[in-house]
């Protein structure tokens, strides 16, 4: 049997970069899996339904978390988000790693579930540059930056919740850091198969 893929939790605020950094990490790593979520919100510009996001009907997706089909779920900005239960056990089960790539009301419940989770939050260099990116981004209206703005301020506040924290000052270091980062974890002995060790204490 496959040993069990390691679940990726990526949250910090919006603007971060979030994004950036896991289409970057899916294009180098052929082992990593992301799970795309389910949400209410309207898809923007560009955006695929299945490949950015499953765009739901809010009746379709309370039916979906009414019979246990999320991980997690939130309300984030006036929309519902979440998680897919069923591909991310099957692609854990099959030993993919598997990245999620939500906020923190769903990294809190996910920690609960799988504490051998791995809790990456990203940061951006300064509350500036954040206000920066996300005006750059020319996706939202003033009030809606406004209001990601005091969100971030209180997210922020929730890095301690995390097991790694990556500044996203610049992106090819952050992506290094986050790759970094699964190397290492999937060199700790709790979690390998361990076959000498094994072998040696005769079990
Ligand atoms: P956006 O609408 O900008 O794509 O995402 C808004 C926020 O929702 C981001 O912080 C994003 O990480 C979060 N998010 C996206 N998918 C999920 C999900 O499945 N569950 C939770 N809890 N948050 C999500």
């Amino acid at each position: 049997m496959a040993e069990q893929g390691l679940l990726i939790v990526i949250s910090g605020p919006s603007g971060a970069g979030k994004g950036t950094i896991c289409s970057r990490m899916m294009e180098s790593e052929p082992e990593l899996r992301y799970s795309i979520s389910a949400t209410t919100r309207p898809p923007r510009k560009g955006e695929v339904d299945g490949e950015n996001y499953f765009f739901l009907e809010r009746e379709e997706f309370v039916s979906m978390r009414e019979t246990g089909g999320f991980l997690e779920w939130a309300e984030v900005y006036g929309n519902f988000y979440g998680t897919p239960r069923k591909n991310v056990e099957l692609m854990l089960n099959q030993g993919y790693d598997i990245i999620l790539e939500i906020d923190i009301q769903g990294a809190l419940q996910i920690k609960e579930k799988f504490p051998e989770g791995v809790f990456i939050f990203i940061e951006p260099p300064s509350l500036k540059e954040l206000e920066t990116r996300i005006t750059k981004r020319g996706t939202d209206s003033k009030d809606v930056i406004a209001r990601r703005m005091q969100e971030a301020s209180k997210e922020l506040k929730y890095v301690t919740e995390y097991d790694y924290v990556v500044v996203n000052d610049c992106l090819e270091v952050a992506v290094t850091r986050v790759k970094s980062i699964i190397v290492a974890e999937k060199c700790r002995p709790q979690r390998k198969r361990l076959t000498l060790t094994n072998e040696v204490m005769g079990k």
